[in-house]
């Protein structure tokens, strides 16, 4: 996404005024920081920044590097893949290294033979004949024992190198999925729906995309806490995994907004989906297990939007997100589709 230059600078001089307020360094990393938390495009980092504030806490630079690290970098998903490529150029030197030998001790019996051919053919008497063939057995014995212990080191390497697989495709899950949720995050949401966009484009089949976002949920965030909220993000998840079918793709698109790619799904498919959704969601009664507390309902609204294809896929999101702010303005707890606006535009014109 990007700002307009007048909404960056902006951005960028909100967040240089709020460095200076709290003596934040002036460095790229904090600066990074900050302009986000000025644009309010990372809620959790504004959120944290918040707390922090709150509870009048300096902006050491610990803290500083801390809040660059959780919400900039993929360190941790780095340093794994980084020692996990370690592993692989060693296990691949390790093989390297048995084959060279393997080669070498070939080699060698490959002299062997030849000798052994000379030594033959060469032998004038029987004890000649019979020290040649001994020597001949002996050597062909050891290269089949090379042979052997080589079959099994390759073997180890084989399982070695089968056990690092799994771990990078595991930590390829890991960097994907949205830690709270356990559903698709945004990286794995950009991903699908590129993919989606070119097989709907090839086949010439349909694809929708729905946009959620969770109805008047700061005050639910005030009056319940957080982690309460958290658990309804959960709970939304869930919720939306049940709601949909095996191809379709429900992801964190951010904060409390979700998103669903529809492969294969026309307006009034998606809108079915959609309505399904909200339908699920409206009826839940919320009850906190631990308490009893009753914590009453929430609504969402949903924006649908029809893949055009060829088109850019941020005009697609735009879409969807202009039909979920209409839902918003129409009052919350519906759906919109993108022909609604369409037919708002034509009554305005
Ligand atoms: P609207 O109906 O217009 O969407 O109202 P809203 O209050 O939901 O909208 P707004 O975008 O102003 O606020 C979103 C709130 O969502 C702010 C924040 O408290 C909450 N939120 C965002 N991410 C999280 C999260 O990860 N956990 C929790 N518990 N709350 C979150
Ligand atoms: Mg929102
Ligand atoms: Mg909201």
């Amino acid at each position: 996404m990007h700002d307009s230059f007048e909404q960056a600078l902006d951005y960028a001089r909100n967040a240089l005024e709020q460095m200076v307020a709290h003596n934040v360094p002036a460095t790229p990393n904090n600066f990074m920081v900050w302009y986000t938390h000025a644009s309010g495009r990372e809620p959790d980092l504004s959120r944290m920044i918040s707390i922090l504030e709150d509870n009048n806490q300096d902006f050491t630079e610990l803290v500083n590097g801390d809040l660059y690290m959780k919400f900039f970098t993929t360190e941790v998903e780095g340093q794994t893949l980084h020692e996990t490529t370690n592993r692989i150029e060693e296990e691949l030197q390790r093989i390297l290294s048995y084959v060279g030998n393997a080669g070498d001790d070939a080699a060698k019996y490959g002299e062997t033979l030849a000798s052994a051919k000379g030594d033959l053919l060469g032998a004038t008497d029987m004890s000649g004949l019979k020290s040649a063939v001994t020597k001949l057995v002996t050597d062909t014995r050891k290269m089949e024992e090379i042979n052997q212990a080589l079959e099994s080191q390759l073997a180890e390497s084989t399982d070695e190198i089968g056990q690092l697989r799994d771990d990078l495709e595991d930590m390829r899950r890991e960097a994907l999925t949205d830690a709270l949720t356990g559903i698709a995050n945004r990286k794995l949401f950009d991903m699908e729906l590129r993919r989606h966009a070119r097989d709907a484009m090839e086949a010439g089949e349909p694809l929708s995309l729905l946009m959620l976002d969770i109805d008047h949920f700061k005050t639910f965030n005030d009056t319940y806490g957080h982690q309460t909220g958290d658990e309804v993000l959960k709970l939304l998840a869930n919720t939306m995994g049940k709601a949909v079918k095996g191809d379709d793709i429900p992801a964190r698109y951010g904060g409390e907004e979700f998103a669903v790619i529809l492969p294969l799904t026309d307006l009034d498919g998606a809108v079915h989906v959609a309505e399904n959704i909200r339908h699920r969601i409206t009826n839940k009664k919320l009850v906190n297990r631990a308490t009893d507390q009753d914590l009453g309902r929430i609504t969402v609204s949903i924006g649908a939007a029809l893949f055009e294809f060829g088109e850019p896929l941020g005009e697609l999101i735009k879409r969807a997100d202009q039909a979920l702010y209409m839902a918003k303005g129409k009052g919350r707890d519906r759906v919109v589709s993108q022909a609604d606006l369409q037919s708002t535009e034509l009554a305005f014109d």
